[in-house]
């Protein structure tokens, strides 16, 4: 939760127009050199200034700007007529189209390249550049999307919430963002109408934002912030319900760089690590020893602990250029995660082939699952791979709605199951994450969800396996109560969700939980669950 006042990210620049040029060509030329070098330099600093990843990234954009090859096309272009603006426009223009003609990491790299052009345009014609803007004072950024590149540059002293138009709430923007602890709001129909400098009240929670609060509105989301500025100051202690019931806290990571904050947020081990993201840029399939290298980093961090990894999920809004190159109408419902990894089995087999030399080399306790899995079949392959390449635990993950259905039937194979709330959401509502338009749909407190997970957790009960939860929902503080009523044995969540969760378990007893999960599977609504929950819960 966030109050302060509105900064839009600037609208994209007009397309330059074709009148022809009055100024002469090397003149014009020299005026677009100057802010090509401008440009460069500023990316330089802005990345010297945020290191690490973002510092590659906007290296790499410094480059671009000083592409030869581009400057020649630019060149040509202005001794043809145009304006440098045009000339810009056009020569990065042809530049971008040849890249996305290359496809895979090649095309991605289209989109930085469009950002050097916009900042290009905007020196020459001198207005501010596109982007996240610059402020001295704190403020609640409002824009129709940030590439990640943006979200992951964002100045956490000064940027107090995201309020976007576009994308879901488990779109991976917004997942960046929760990881970077800034309360992002997405898929808000009318952020765009908002002015600078109006105060807002951003709940992330609700997902509402409260334009021109009251003096009420205001004290009351203050009173808020301090009761989680409260729980964060709270002693790290294990997850547990009040009654003493325990419920493992895990961490979901990205990257091995994650692991000590994690641990000191008391991360319990981790539920879920994301090994997609590690590959995100890769034109190849990685190496067994550069995938033993990443792994063996994240264990090492876990001595004698969980640490639950999954096979590359790629697909859909996490494209691997060498697991996904057809083009698919529908790419959530195409050839995603498990499907994926089974077409080009030697892939899989490299991966697991490095997790169990990970396990070798490290004490930790290494659990394996397989994403985007639909049913008995396909758990038992995965689970028969797993064993035949010496993993110790392997499971599945609940996302497509068959999967729930059939629980029973893949228990007897799955060493465990671990929900990922944000498909399950997705695939059990018909609803893309990624769409803001039907953001409304990707409720996790939707009751026909909470059934699914009420029927994997009895199952998990019966055959005496453990069964988490490894989706966003487990970090909203009272659903978690509710998911370990449905029977959730461990909940996995980004680490700076840990200490609310951990605050609001403590809170109720396992009966009370049940009572919770009860009232809000009875529900006819995702809002009505919530109430229900939030009226028994007082
Ligand atoms: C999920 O779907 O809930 C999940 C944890 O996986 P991801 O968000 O990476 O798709
Ligand atoms: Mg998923």
């Amino acid at each position: 939760m966030a109050v302060g006042p509105v900064l839009r990210m600037p609208e994209p620049l007009p397309e330059p127009g074709t009148e022809a040029r009055t100024a002469d060509a090397p003149a014009e030329l020299a005026r677009v050199r100057e802010s090509l070098e401008a440009v460069a330099a500023d990316l330089t600093a802005r990345g010297e200034k945020a290191g690490g990843e973002a510092k590659d990234v906007l290296d790499a954009q410094a480059l671009m700007a000083q592409d030869p090859t581009l400057v020649d096309d630019v060149e040509q272009r202005i001794d043809g007529g145009v304006t440098g603006e045009r000339a810009v426009f056009e020569a990065f223009g042809a530049f971008q189209e040849m890249l996305v003609g290359m496809g895979g990491y090649m095309a991605e790299r289209a989109t930085d390249l469009g950002d050097v052009a916009q900042r290009v345009i905007a020196a020459l014609r001198g207005v501010p550049a596109p982007g996240v803007p610059e402020s001295d004072t704190p403020f609640v950024l409002v824009a129709p999307d940030l590439a990640p590149a943006d979200t992951a540059l964002l100045d956490l002293d000064k940027v107090l919430a995201l309020v976007t138009r576009d994308g879901g709430p488990t779109s991976h923007t917004a997942i960046l963002a929760r990881s970077k602890s800034i309360p992002a709001i997405v898929g808000v129909t009318g952020a765009l109408d908002l002015v600078d400098g109006t105060v807002v009240v951003a709940d992330a929670v609700s997902g509402v934002v409260t334009v021109d609060p009251s003096a009420d509105e205001v004290a009351a989301a203050e009173q808020r912030i301090a009761d989680r500025r409260a729980a964060a100051a709270a002693p790290l202690t294990d997850g547990a319900l009040a009654d003493g019931h325990a419920v493992p806290l895990l961490a979901n990571l990205g990257s091995p760089d994650e692991a000590a904050g994690a641990v000191a947020l008391g991360a319990e081990g981790v539920g879920l690590f994301r090994t997609e993201f590690l590959f995100l840029g890769a034109s190849q399939a990685p190496t067994v020893e550069s995938q033993t290298a990443s792994y063996t980093a994240l264990l090492e961090a876990f001595p004698g602990r969980k640490v639950v990894v999954r096979a590359l999920d790629a697909g859909a809004d996490k494209p691997l250029a060498f697991l996904n190159d057809a083009h698919e109408e529908n790419p959530a419902l195409g050839l995603r995660g498990l499907r994926a990894l089974r077409v080009k089995e030697q892939i899989l087999r490299d991966q697991l082939t490095a997790l169990a030399a990970a396990q070798a080399a490290t004490t930790a306790d290494l659990w394996v699952m397989a994403p985007m899995v639909s049913d008995a079949e396909e758990t038992e392959y995965f689970v028969a791979l797993g064993r035949e390449l010496g993993l110790r635990t392997v499971g599945v993950m609940a996302e497509v709605p068959s999967l729930a259905v059939l629980a029973d039937q893949v228990m007897r194979t799955a060493d465990f199951v671990s929900i990922g709330t944000n498909d399950l959401t997705q695939y059990t509502l018909a609803a893309d994450r990624m769409l803001g338009s039907v953001a409304s749909y990707q409720d996790p407190w939707h009751p026909a969800v909470l059934r699914l997970v009420s029927t994997l957790g009895e199952a998990g009960r019966a055959a005496s396996k453990p069964v988490g939860i490894c989706g966003e929902a487990a970090a909203d503080p009272l659903l978690a109560v509710v998911l370990v009523g449905l029977g959730a044995t461990t909940l996995s969540m980004t680490p700076a969700a840990l200490a609310d969760v951990r605050l609001e378990l403590s809170k109720h007893t396992l009966e009370q939980a049940q009572a919770l999960a009860a009232a809000a599977v009875a529900a006819t609504t995702a809002a009505g669950a919530r109430q229900a929950a939030e009226s028994l819960a007082g």
